[in-house]
C-alpha cells in the first residue's frame, strides 16, 4: 500500500476510532496465530490447509513475537522520517478531468454472460480496477482483492479516491468460486466490499487469505475462510484438481498503528489441471519470484502490480515499478501478464499514465514477444493465455 495509508491513523485518529469495521481482540488474534492449531480454531468446517513440507529453497516469513518478518534483504521498513520526506515530494500524477479520462483510460461495461462457461482453452479475464481481477478458467471463478469503494482508507470521506470508477457492481458480478487476498491495506481488503460480497454469496464463496486474517474475515460474517502461509496449498472442498497455493511476496502488513506485520501477506498460484493464474497482489522485488517460476511455472496468466512506485527511495523495496514487473514475469515464467495496481486510486506520484508506457518500454527492453505483458482497459473482457494463442481476443 501506498505510504499515505501508513500515516492516516495520525491524521484521522477519531475517524479511525469511530469507523464502523470488524474489531479482532488480543484473544481471538491469539487463538488465530497459535502454530498449529490456527486452522483447527478458524476453519471448524472447511478443509484443513496442508502445510507444506519445508523445501530446501523455499523462502519462509518467520513468525517471532506475534509478528512476521519480511525476510527479503532488500525490504526496508517504511519510518516516520520516510514519512515526512515524502510528504514534500513533488506530485507529477497529472490526472486530468473525467472527459480526458474516459478517452485515456476507458471504462468498459463487461457482459458478464461470458462467465457463464468456462474457456476450454486460456484464461478469461476482467480487470475490475486497481489489484481486483476477475478470472476463469477450468471450470473455476476468482476474484482477487476486491475493491469497490469510492475511497481505500478507514473512512469513505477521505484519503485517496477513485478517479475511475469500477466498470459494475458487486450485484452484476457472475457466480465466483472463491476471493484471494493478498494483505490487509485498505486498497487490497476493503471492508464494504467484503460484506457486501458475503452478502450476495454468503456460504457458496470460499475465501482464502494470508495467515492471521481469517478472524478478521468471520468478524464481516464470512464463513467459508481458509488461511495459508507461504508454499501452503488448499482446493476447494469436492474441487481438488484446482490448487490454491499461497506463493511469497516482498510487502508488509497494518490497518492500524500497533498491528504492523501481525498477520502475512502473500501473492497466489491458483493451479489447474490445465492452466495456471498467478496474482501478484503487491510487491517489492525479490528472488522468491524466481523460486515460484521454478515451483510453479509457468503460468498461462499472470495478475502483476506495475503501479504506485514513486519516489523509488521510498516504493522500491515494497512496490514495484514496470521495470521489475517485466522481471517477475521473467522469473516466474509467465506465459500472458497483465499489469494491475495502477490507473484506479491516487495513490503516489508518478504520472498516471507512467505505469503503462513504461511497462512498454519495458517490455521492449526485455525483447518479450508482442502482447505478453499488456494492460486491459477496465471492465473488458478478454481471454487470455491461449494454448494455440494468436491475437488478443
Ligand atoms: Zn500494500
Ligand atoms: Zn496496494
Amino acid at each position: 500500500m501506498f505510504p499515505n495509508s501508513w500515516f492516516r491513523p495520525f491524521i484521522l485518529p477519531a475517524c479511525v476510532l469511530l469507523q464502523n469495521r470488524p474489531t479482532v481482540t488480543s484473544e481471538q488474534k491469539q487463538k488465530s496465530l497459535t502454530k498449529g492449531s490456527h486452522l483447527e480454531s478458524c476453519i471448524p468446517l472447511l478443509t484443513m490447509a496442508k502445510a507444506s513440507e519445508s523445501k530446501p529453497g523455499l523462502t519462509h516469513a518467520p513468525f517471532k513475537n506475534g509478528r512476521f518478518e519480511n525476510p527479503w534483504p532488500n525490504f526496508q521498513t517504511p519510518s516516520v522520517t520516510h514519512i515526512f520526506s515524502l510528504m514534500r515530494t513533488k506530485d507529477l500524477s497529472k490526472i486530468p478531468p473525467k472527459k480526458d479520462l474516459d478517452k485515456a483510460l476507458p471504462i468498459i461495461t463487461p457482459d458478464f454472460r461470458e462467465f457463464d462457461t468456462s474457456p476450454s482453452s486460456g484464461v478469461r479475464v476482467c480487470w475490475l480496477g486497481h489489484a481486483s481481477v476477475l478470472v476463469q478458467f477450468d471450470n473455476i471463478t476468482v476474484l482477487t482483492d476486491p475493491i469497490f469503494s469510492q475511497y481505500c482508507s478507514p473512512v469513505q470521506f477521505a484519503g485517496p479516491k477513485r478517479y475511475r470508477d469500477p466498470p459494475c457492481t458487486i450485484e452484476d458480478l457472475p457466480v465466483i468460486d472463491a476471493v484471494v487476498i493478498s494483505h490487509n491495506h485498505y486498497d487490497h481488503l476493503d471492508v464494504n466490499s467484503v460484506k457486501d460480497l458475503n452478502k450476495k454469496y454468503g456460504e457458496g464463496l470460499y475465501w482464502v487469505v494470508p495467515m492471521g486474517l481469517a478472524t478478521w474475515m468471520r468478524d464481516c460474517g464470512c464463513k467459508n475462510v481458509v488461511e495459508l502461509e507461504w508454499w501452503d496449498k488448499w482446493s476447494i472442498p469436492g474441487r481438488e484438481e484446482v490448487k490454491f497455493v499461497s506463493t511469497p511476496s516482498n510487502h508488509w502488513c497494518n490497518r492500524g498503528l500497533f498491528d504492523r506485520n501481525k498477520v502475512l501477506w502473500c501473492s497466489w498460484a491458483v493451479i489447474g489441471p490445465s492452466h495456471r493464474f498467478f496474482f501478484g497482489g503487491d510487491t517489492g522485488y525479490c528472488t522468491g519470484f524466481k523460486e515460484i517460476g521454478n515451483e510453479y511455472g509457468p503460468f498461462d496468466l499472470s495478475a502483476i502490480p506495475i503501479g504506485a512506485y514513486y519516489p523509488r527511495w521510498f516504493m522500491k523495496s515494497i512496490h514495484v515499478n514496470p521495470e521489475e514487473a517485466v522481471q517477475i514475469h521473467q522469473d516466474i515464467r509467465s506465459k500472458t501478464s497483465v499489469g494491475i495496481h495502477w490507473g484506479t486510486f491516487k495513490m503516489t506520484s508518478e504520472h498516471y499514465l507512467e505505469p503503462k508506457e513504461k511497462l512498454k518500454e519495458a517490455a521492449t527492453e526485455q525483447n518479450l514477444p508482442p502482447d505478453s505483458f499488456i494492460t486491459v482497459n477496465h471492465g473488458d473482457i478478454h481471454i487470455l493465455g491461449r494454448d494455440t494463442y494468436t491475437e488478443m481476443d
